[in-house]
């Protein structure tokens, strides 16, 4: 008899309780018991939901990371964090988010580092806090938490499996301040983790499910080392161990995975699918192999008939042998579709949230078990939705298909090179040297978000909203041109969200109302959900971007999102390759450019915040990934005349290893996140060569400060040693939606004072 069981479970809670909790305790006002309780409540209620799995996570929930748990379950914590004696919660936090309270509100593209110590978890869009190791660290094992939702669990009668990191994974995670080799710190922590797993089993913990997703990553000999010596000791243990990996295929490392010394192994059987057969012939004929058929990181429903296709022969060889799962955690998905009331019916029909996938996956355990019949009516409904789903007019539509079928390599290319062109857009633009410029948006007051949430509404009308809008544009437009800003923005007053905005536009999008995901702490995203083939019934910014300039005789920039941030920002289809919905949203923005283009905007800038993070896991498919990406970018932006000036902007600053693709993107403008690093960044443009131009930005817009005249001065001079002057463009980091017009002015007065010096001195 097949079993179930899941990986673990979203904590946010369904109307993101647990965001709210958070904040109100971070604000003062309710205290630490108020948001213990409500942890308590959600677990609770979290594992009610899951009562018809054989075994439910626990552990797996967190007030703010689950990395952060395991640094606190190993006493691995910074020593400037050491040494205060507020509450357990209180020294949490302070981990959690530093000195930068505040800034943890912020935009979610620049979360990473606003944090400081926070970084990208695997390939998905939640970010954990970085462990940090030395080679003194000290380690000293602190069960407490864990037990506690072990004991709470098992009071309400849940057939609990706790979760933990694993020892390599954990290590692998981590940073090492000083340098050293992390994983001699295996030995001290493996004796640790030997104790962890026999206070679970003495506490009733029969399976232990212990996380090493390290093993989908390309992974040296001495890694692989470091994990058959971590199991060699832990599989030894009173504990039965669940060894889990997700979101990829194990490719070299699947010997290793396959002979740890463990009792069970967990496959993401959704990407890693044409492994399952190579782990079965490899299995030891005493462990337990657990499936993820379910994909735990899209919002589509399975095609159960399918998936029973290939699973019923694997129940017939393992039997109990054999455990059912969704590929990975499902933190990464909404947590109910019930909730969605406004939802297009047609296309919630075709969607399944964490609580659909869990009663997915049972029918699959009924089916493997009792046979088809015993779940007729829902394999039935199961495939009816499908083909409604691939039969429906409103996923395919021709004339799209077409267009992307004509895309020619001409559609890619602008007429003449960079050092003509960079020519033709100088006489037309006619900008000094160090041209100041900002990101795009302007501070989103309490006013312009009150406008847009009553136009949402209903409660004004179209007028009125325009109206209201072209005064903050216009407001906007008059303190750029007071500050003597040379290439000006509207401001973005009347867009929500980057993707959202573009999203609301295209057809082939629909919106959840809850379908939120965990970003990092209270932080959450709801990614609209691109459901069909994508087009532009008309034109998205073209009409504010006219009004905005016809304020002023400076140039303004138009303003886009890219198709590869789009579609890395938003939950997307899987019946066809992400690369064919990327060029597809290409068309969609590329004729917006051409209708700015068309009404007189000579400087237009396509953000693509998020290229970076589409890298895939495995170096070997980079390659792939960026030449797509690449594209995409292109045909979006080439298809100007050679005066029309491109920028693009990207909020991280890691260069290094993509600065080839960057450069072949062609854009005559790149601006980037560069303040607080001394412009060292700027390395990877230099030896490279970049040739076109780069405003390295100096303002830390994450940062209340104002910078200073001088330290903007002295960090373009930094810049000038690695870029051509002639090259750079002097702005800030990125937008300015979170920071407050008093802060903006005063840091941009500087900015352009400098701009000022450095002309001078050339
Ligand atoms: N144009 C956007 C803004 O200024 C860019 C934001 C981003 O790249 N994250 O807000
Ligand atoms: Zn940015």
């Amino acid at each position: 008899m097949a079993l179930l069981h899941n990986l673990g479970f979203p904590r946010i809670g369904a109307k993101r309780e647990l965001k709210f909790a958070l904040e109100s305790f971070w604000q003062g006002r309710t205290s630490a018991d108020d948001l213990i309780a409500v942890g308590e409540t959600l677990r609770s209620k979290h594992w009610q939901l899951q009562k018809k799995l054989d075994w439910s996570p626990v552990g797996e929930f967190s007030f703010y990371d689950q990395v952060l748990d395991m640094s606190f379950t190993l006493g691995n914590l910074p020593e400037r964090f050491q040494g205060f004696d507020g509450s357990d919660l209180d020294n949490y936090f302070r981990v959690a988010r530093g000195r930068s309270a505040e800034q943890a509100e912020e935009q979610a593209c620049c979360a990473g580092v606003a944090a400081g110590e926070m970084t990208k978890w695997f390939d998905t869009n939640y970010h954990y806090i970085v462990p940090e190791f030395s080679a003194q660290s000290q380690f000293e094992l602190d069960a407490s938490r864990l037990l506690a939702q072990l004991a709470e669990a098992q009071a309400q009668g849940v057939n609990a499996k706790p979760v933990l990191i694993g020892p390599v994974t954990y290590l692998w995670l981590g940073k090492a301040k000083d340098d050293s080799n992390k994983l001699d710190l295996l030995d001290q922590l493996l004796p640790l983790y030997q104790q962890l797993l026999e206070k679970l089993a003495d506490q009733g913990a029969e399976w232990v499910q212990i996380d090493e997703p390290v093993l989908v990553t390309d992974l040296s000999e001495e890694w692989l080392a470091a994990l058959e010596k971590s199991y060699a000791v832990l599989g030894e243990g009173k504990a039965k161990l669940l060894l889990a990996t997700y979101f990829g295929c194990l490719q070299d490392n699947l010997d290793t995975f396959s002979q740890l010394n463990v009792q069970g192994l967990h496959l993401d059987a959704i990407n890693a699918q044409h492994e399952v057969s190579k782990v079965l012939a490899a299995l030891g004929s005493d462990k337990v192999l657990s499936l993820g058929v379910v994909n735990g990181r899209n919002i589509w429903k399975t095609n159960l008939v399918e998936a029973l296709q290939w699973l019923e022969p694997v129940a017939g060889q393992l039997g109990d042998r054999l455990w059912l799962a969704p590929s990975c955690s499902l933190l990464h998905v909404p947590v109910d579709l019930e909730q969605e009331e406004r939802l297009d019916k047609e296309v919630r029909n075709w969607l399944a949230f964490a609580v659909q996938k869990l009663d997915e996956l049972y029918v699959l355990k009924t089916a493997l078990n009792k046979g088809r019949a015993a779940v007729y009516h829902e394999l039935e409904e199961n495939q009816q939705a499908l083909i409604s789903r691939r039969q429906s007019s409103r996923v395919s539509h021709p004339e799209v298909r077409e267009k992307v079928s004509k895309i020619t390599t001409q559609y890619g290319q602008r007429n003449k090179p960079y050092a003509e062109r960079a020519q033709l857009q100088r006489e037309k633009l006619k900008l000094p040297d160090y041209p100041t410029t900002t990101i795009g948006s302007f501070p989103q007051t309490q006013d312009i978000r009150a406008t847009r949430l009553k136009f949402k509404r209903g409660e004004i009308s179209t007028e009125d909203y325009q109206s209201l809008m072209r005064a903050e544009i216009e407001h906007c437009v008059r303190e750029q041109e007071t500050l003597g800003l040379d290439v000006l923005v509207h401001g973005e007053a009347e867009r929500n969200d980057m993707v959202e905005y573009f999203g609301e536009q295209l057809e082939g999008y629909v919106f959840s109302q809850f379908g939120w995901v965990q970003s990092y702490g209270s932080r959450c995203v709801k990614p609209p959900i691109l459901f069909g083939d994508i087009s532009r019934p008309q034109a998205m910014t073209v009409e504010w971007t006219k009004y905005a300039q016809s304020l002023t005789d400076k140039p303004m920039k138009g303003m886009l999102t890219g198709p590869v941030t789009i579609l890395n920002w938003s939950f997307v289809r899987d019946d066809q390759p992400r690369s064919a919905t990327c060029f597809q949203l290409a068309l969609a923005i590329r004729d917006e450019v051409l209708d700015l283009e068309q009404a007189g905007v000579s400087v237009i800038q396509i953000d693509e915040a998020a290229l970076r993070e589409g890298l895939p896991l495995r170096q070997s498919q980079w390659h792939a990934y960026l030449s797509w990406a690449v594209e995409a970018f292109r045909i979006t932006a080439n298809g100007v005349k050679d005066d029309t000036q491109i920028h693009t902007h990207m909020c991280y600053s890691e260069f290094n290893d993509i600065i080839e693709a960057i450069a072949e993107m062609d854009a005559d403008v790149i601006t980037i996140e560069t303040s607080r690093s001394d412009m060292e960044l700027l390395d990877a443009f230099d030896r490279f060569n970049y040739p076109n131009e780069i405003g390295p930005g100096v303002y830390d817009i994450h940062s209340p400060n104002t910078p200073t005249q001088e330290h903007v001065v002295k960090l373009m001079q930094l810049a000038a040693q690695r870029v051509p002057a002639q090259r750079l463009w002097v702005n800030p980091d990125c937008g300015l939606k979170t920071r407050r017009w008093e802060e903006v002015l005063p840091a941009l007065k500087n900015m352009i004072a400098a701009a000022g010096v450095l002309r001078a001195q050339a």
